[in-house]
């Protein structure tokens, strides 16, 4: 097979020119950064477990009718996406203070907030991704003002998702952070979740212990996160726990 040309390589992912007009092969790395690539490590299997948590959230949004641009699963590492063109912000939606919002207002984490909050960051490593307000978006041309009240409403849709998809597994959804991206449609426009919504892009707690079951294991040195993200993706149903038998096993089965 001809060598497939790299479009773009990120702390986690990697990019491929998919193989139709388009459509591009997203591939997750093991490589796990924190603080901005302050704090580095390669966490094997992490990946692949990424690959399957996000696989399972984005289907999950394309069946309620929410956008997003993937298409299917490759393989252990790989998905093709449809190529959009990145806005380029990352959006945090909040329900629990905690992180950088606890630090900047001193609210205690663990918080309950009085109604999800969302916050604007310019996506910019050099800048360390600083909090942008609607006002910098429009005057700066990142998007418009119907843009951001696509992308809100977005966002909330997502919020509501996955809130009751990790509390039906025992997991409180803290916070989580999106990307967005226009598909274009010949002169036309829509806007599409993208990138990846994984424990490395949100806060899980569980629910009884309270127990982070996220990224922050490995920014504070908590313990290890393939095993904490495999307990994610077991609880969903999308790997099976060691020992289980996998035949005829589809997803999480309701318990009367
Ligand atoms: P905080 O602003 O508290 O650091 O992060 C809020 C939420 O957004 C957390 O769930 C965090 O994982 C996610 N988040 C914020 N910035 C980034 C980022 O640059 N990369 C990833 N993967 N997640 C982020």
């Amino acid at each position: 097979m001809a060598r497939r040309r790299m479009v773009y390589e990120g702390k986690a992912k990697i990019l491929y020119e998919g193989p139709e007009p388009g459509t591009l092969i997203q591939y997750f790395k093991d490589d796990a950064t924190a603080g901005n690539g302050a704090k580095k490590d390669v966490v094997e299997g992490k990946g692949v477990l990424n690959n399957r948590i996000s696989e399972h959230v984005m289907t999950g949004l394309n069946a309620i009718g929410v956008p997003t641009h993937f298409i299917r699963r490759l393989n252990m590492r790989e998905q093709l996406v449809r190529a959009v063109e990145m806005i380029p912000l990352e959006i945090v939606v909040r329900n629990v203070a905690a992180g950088s919002l606890s630090t900047r207002l001193g609210i205690e984490e663990g918080t309950p907030l009085p109604r999800p909050i969302i916050e604007f960051y310019l996506k910019d490593d050099a800048l360390g991704d600083p909090m942008v307000t609607e006002e910098h978006i429009i005057a700066f041309n990142w998007a418009a003002q119907q843009d951001i009240d696509d992308i809100i409403s977005l966002a909330l849709r997502v919020n509501d998702f996955m809130s009751g998809m990790m509390m039906g597994v025992g997991i409180r959804l803290i916070d989580f952070k999106i990307e967005i991206g226009r598909h274009w449609e010949g002169d036309f426009h829509r806007l599409v979740i993208a990138d990846e919504i994984s424990p490395d892009s949100c806060r899980l707690w569980d629910v009884k212990s309270g127990d982070k079951l996220d990224k922050d294991v490995f920014r504070r040195d908590l313990g290890s996160i393939a095993d904490t993200y495999s307990e994610v993706a077991q609880r969903l149903g999308i790997m099976p726990r060691p020992g289980e038998r996998t035949e005829g096993k589809r997803g999480p089965k309701l318990v009367h």
